[in-house]
């Protein structure tokens, strides 16, 4: 069953592999605990990609882990992992650790959870992490690396390689598929849905992004994904609303589109993805769409209040207009834009800031029409001026206002103040 495949066959490019989670894994090994790069990473390095993070497992505990790193954090509730954090500031660079868990299906779980003693020697001072379902405390049972392959989701997503002896394992023919170009649920598709319905997003998410590559969902691992939808009202809202910024920002949010309609799913994942799918046929949406993909591609930074700030533009352009009638302009926006976020963003809580960078590139808005005194002096100066700038010129360019309007601000953005002060004068 445990395959371990040499350099030939598998063909990483030990070059590809982050400095940092080499380091992690060495670390681990030199103090004797087994470590390997896991997941995701693994996939995208026998693919050829650059891997956006690097994810380490080993059979140390979070606490032996901590103990091995200078800049180590044990973090999170429902699935104990370690932060080793190398650099400071933007550049930064944070290398996921996770303790190799035990396979338990659902019946084994709740065992666990009621049964005091099996949990007592199993997870001595871990008794902060059990729930009545058994669900947080079976995610941290720790097992052998056979157990931690069987509860991943996808057989190309359950490989490790040991940079070391550059080894691959393989428990689920991960490779075979790989090189299958087969995006396969490991064990029964339908129970796994069912154990974890993120799972389904996580299908779509996957396959949007290797389809290019020349990747499909396996026939047994799409066909239950239609009727397994309905299992997604049982995710917390803010669970689901991550992975739909997943599905929109990581570079592949026109394919996921087109992938939740190819399968059927179009509608019903989560609201707010709903009218991204609708709205995503307007030019608008498309090309915030497009930008969000090109820039990804490009490795530059985006900005989920960007995107949902196009995406939800129309409703607050509609209702601001509608209120115009008997307000002023701005108590009219503000209003308008509170409608919206009732409407549209209800009750995800955290987002703050998200929220307030919307209301900030939208409150901004008509400012860009008011190029007259000191006004454009200050708007200019605004911290989110560069982020309601490029929203500005995205409505020029679908013909919402002059382009003129967005080459002038372009222009007044990089100029000095003698030239500023000669371009607000020839405005008049
Ligand atoms: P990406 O390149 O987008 O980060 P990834 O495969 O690394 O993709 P992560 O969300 O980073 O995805 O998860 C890391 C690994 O953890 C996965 O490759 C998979 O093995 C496992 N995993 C993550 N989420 C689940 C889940 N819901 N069910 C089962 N296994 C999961
Ligand atoms: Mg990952």
């Amino acid at each position: 069953k445990r395959m371990e495949i040499g350099p030939t066959e598998h063909g990483i490019n030990p070059k590809l592999v982050d400095e940092r989670a080499l380091n992690v894994v060495r670390t681990l090994q030199q103090a004797g605990f087994e470590a390997y790069i896991v997941g995701g990473a693994v996939r995208d390095l026998m693919l050829g990609l650059a891997p956006k993070d690097f994810d380490v497992a080993t059979n140390a505990t979070p606490e032996q882990v901590k103990g091995l790193f200078r800049r180590a954090f044990i973090i999170g509730r429902r699935f104990r992992i370690v932060h080793v954090v190398y650099g400071r500031g933007r550049e930064h660079e944070v290398i996921e650790v996770s303790t190799f868990r035990a396979f338990l299906d659902n019946a084994a779980a709740e065992q666990v959870a009621g049964n005091e003693k099996t949990s007592k020697s199993e997870l001595a001072g871990m008794k902060h992490a059990v729930d009545s379902t058994g669900r947080v405390l079976r995610d941290n049972v720790w097992g052998p690396q056979d157990e931690d392959a069987a509860r991943r989701d996808f057989t190309i997503n359950a490989m490790y390689y040991d940079p070391e002896t550059q080894i691959v394992v393989d428990y689920h023919h991960g490779i075979k598929d790989a090189k299958a170009r087969v995006i396969r649920m490991i064990g029964d598709p339908v129970a796994r849905y069912r154990e974890d319905p993120v799972r389904i997003i996580r299908a779509i998410r996957f396959v949007a992004k290797l389809h290019g590559l020349g990747f499909k969902l396996e026939p047994k691992t799409a066909t239950p994904l239609v009727k397994s939808r309905a299992l997604l009202t049982e995710i917390p809202q803010s669970r689901l609303f991550d992975e739909m910024l997943k599905l929109l920002q990581t570079g592949h949010a026109l394919a996921s589109i087109e992938q939740l309609k190819t399968l059927g799913m179009a509608q019903g994942i989560y609201p707010l993805l709903d009218v991204v799918v609708e709205r995503a046929e307007t030019p608008f949406v498309q090309s915030a769409l497009q930008d969000t993909d090109r820039r990804v591609g490009e490795g530059k930074p985006v900005a989920p209040s960007f995107l949902l700030a196009c995406v939800l533009w129309a409703d607050v352009r509609d209702g601001w207009a509608a209120r115009l009638k008997n307000q002023h302009p701005h108590p009219a926006l503000m209003d308008a834009i509170d409608d919206v976020f009732n409407a549209r963003i209800g009750d995800v809580s955290g987002r703050g800031k998200l929220a307030g960078d919307m209301r900030e590139i939208w409150m901004m808005q008509p400012r860009f029409e008011k190029r007259v005194g000191s006004a454009p002096f200050g708007l200019v100066e605004q911290p989110r001026f560069r982020a309601a700038f490029d929203f500005m010129r995205l409505r020029a360019e679908n013909g919402e206002l002059e382009e003129v309007l967005s080459d002038w601000w372009e222009e007044f953005s990089l100029a000095d103040d003698n030239l500023r002060n000669d371009m607000v004068d020839a405005v008049k």
